[in-house]
């Protein structure tokens, strides 16, 4: 990416700092450790007047037919299908990521263009509704867009989570007021400008950058509704924050996600599935796979497999799918996935494969890592790692490995590995918002139709599908006294005689309803 593109994505920053624009942060590129760019940190009192400017623009947009609005985003789709490779650079330069692992992040991002393109008028159409007094009156229900809706997201899926939140707030009528996180926001404003070129109108959606708790802060004190996604400590904050305000919020928050490999399970696939959904974006994902409960028939070759086909993988940098795994994000995640190994591994973790930085392939870059033996005074035992480290250990009785999968303050995702039959009757019995059969997270994270969100600590509120959609609306009941002839004749009763008259008419009418 040239100086000059990344200026002209950055200008948007600077324009809503109007000028004012008093300290920036230094983006370091993950693969080298080397600044890429300096980016603007706005102010509260910015973050507000974006906001102002927003809930003005978004008057005339939501009187902007829905087919239109969705006609945009599926000519997004277009533009975004055609510069696909120009996106995955961008988050393959600020995120770190392998260019597998990116170009399935910009897959999802283009498909949620696509969907809501399709999708989104169907879902925000006029519904019928039956009357309470039918022949007397007749009632619908419209879907109102909330005004400007404030979305919060992380460093790590920048531009799906961007695209699968942002694009239906924008076609249910909204104008959107977007914290983009310091490490990813060229990501976030590369999408903003290809939908500004399909048609979009720019004063619509504004990215602001800077300090999570001031920015973070002033995005949900100017939004009529907060889509927050990242760490279950941030987001308990944010929805005190919206509660105060009183205000909706959904949040997608953090997971500790659990697989179950059956006895059924043969251990060389069962491996590869355990590799596929743990080591994605160098385990940086929510959904991605942490811990593992094998049954003891097979879990000495479950083991085996895995520890060699994971020291098989390779980790490092290119623009091409030369590598199984890309870098951690940032020096802080090296940091805090080292020190969680290296803990359990004081405390008796028994390393099968990895466990070390890899300083050679680059300088934030970490080996897959296996670990069987973990024990409960770790702190990954229970806590998420984010990274690509895989806690592997057994059971006999398929009861335990429910009961231990289960027990978790978390509950994203989670995966059963086995014959189908029975490994969805196990999948019926875990507590989480979203369980994968013989996958890992992708059978119902790349599932646009499919709410995706977590129960427990991973969250409140869901993303894709129509409630991804509809979440961003309010519902207004229209309900109407017929008029015409049989109105004039015949309407609600108001006054005692008219109810005496009535009274026996709505006592048949209660009974005509019992029938139907
Ligand atoms: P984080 O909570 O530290 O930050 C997320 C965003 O919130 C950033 O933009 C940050 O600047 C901002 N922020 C910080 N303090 C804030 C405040 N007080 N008010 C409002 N915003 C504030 O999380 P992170 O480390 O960037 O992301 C990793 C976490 O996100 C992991 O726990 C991961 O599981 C979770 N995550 C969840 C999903 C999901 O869909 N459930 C998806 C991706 C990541």
């Amino acid at each position: 990416m040239t100086d000059t593109s990344i200026s002209t994505l950055v200008g948007h920053i600077e324009a809503s700092a109007r000028g004012g624009i008093q300290s920036t942060v230094p983006v370091l590129n993950p693969f080298s450790g080397k600044r890429i760019y300096d980016l603007p940190q706005l102010s509260a009192s910015q973050v507000e007047a974006a906001g102002q400017e927003l809930r003005a623009a978004q008057v005339a947009w939501a009187e902007t037919p829905a087919v239109k609005r969705a006609g945009i985003l599926l000519e997004l789709f277009d533009v975004l299908l055609k510069n696909q490779d120009k996106l995955i650079d961008v988050l393959q330069l600020e995120t770190g990521k392998s260019r597998a692992h990116a170009f399935e992040e910009v897959s999802g991002a283009i498909q949620s263009a696509l969907y809501y393109g399709k999708k989104s008028p169907k879902f925000l159409q006029r519904e019928k509704t039956r009357a309470g007094v039918p022949v007397l009156t007749r009632t619908w229900v419209e879907r109102i867009p909330l005004g400007v809706i404030g979305i919060i997201t992380p460093w790590n899926y920048p531009m799906a989570l961007t695209a699968l939140d942002v694009f239906p707030a924008l076609a249910a009528g909204n104008a959107v007021l977007q914290k983009a996180d310091n490490q990813t926001a060229l990501s976030v404003l590369i999408l903003r400008q290809y939908a500004i070129a399909a048609g979009l109108p720019s004063e619509l959606w504004t990215v602001v950058t800077g300090d999570g708790v001031e920015v973070g802060n002033a995005v949900t004190d100017n939004s009529d509704y907060v889509a927050f996604t990242g760490s279950t400590a941030t987001g308990q904050k944010v929805y005190q924050r919206a509660a105060a305000n009183f205000i909706g919020a959904s949040l997608e928050l953090g997971g500790k996600n659990p697989m179950i490999v059956l006895p059924g399970a043969k251990p060389a696939k069962a491996a590869e599935l355990a590799i596929g959904g743990a080591f994605g974006s160098a385990g940086q994902l929510c959904v991605s796979i942490e811990r593992v409960y094998v049954h003891d028939s097979i879990y000495d070759a479950f083991v085996t497999e895995l520890g060699r086909r994971t020291e098989e993988l390779t980790v490092g940098r290119s623009g091409e799918f030369d590598f199984d795994l890309g870098s951690l994000t940032s020096a802080s995640q090296l940091a805090r996935v080292s020190g969680l190994v290296d803990e359990a591994v004081s405390k008796g973790a028994q390393v099968i494969a990895g466990g070390k930085p890899l300083p050679a392939a680059g300088p934030n870059c970490y080996s897959p890592t296996v670990l069987t033996d973990v024990p409960e005074d770790a702190r990954m035992f229970r806590g998420e790692v984010f990274g690509p480290v895989l806690a592997v250990s057994s059971y006999s009785e398929i009861e335990d490995a429910i009961a231990q999968a289960n027990d978790s303050e978390y509950g994203l995702n989670a995966s059963v590995v086995g014959p189908q039959a029975e490994a969805i009757r196990v999948a019926n019995r875990l507590n989480a918002g979203s369980v994968n059969v013989n996958e890992g997270y992708r059978a119902s994270f790349a599932s646009m139709e499919s709410p995706m969100g977590g129960v427990k600590l991973s969250g409140l509120g869901r993303r894709n599908g129509a409630a991804g959609l509809v979440k961003y609306t309010q519902t207004k009941t229209i309900g109407v006294a017929n008029s015409g002839l049989l109105g004039a004749v015949i309407h609600l009763p108001n006054r005692a005689r008219e109810w005496k008259t009535m009274a026996p008419l709505f006592r048949i009418l209660l009974k005509v309803l019992r029938r139907f």
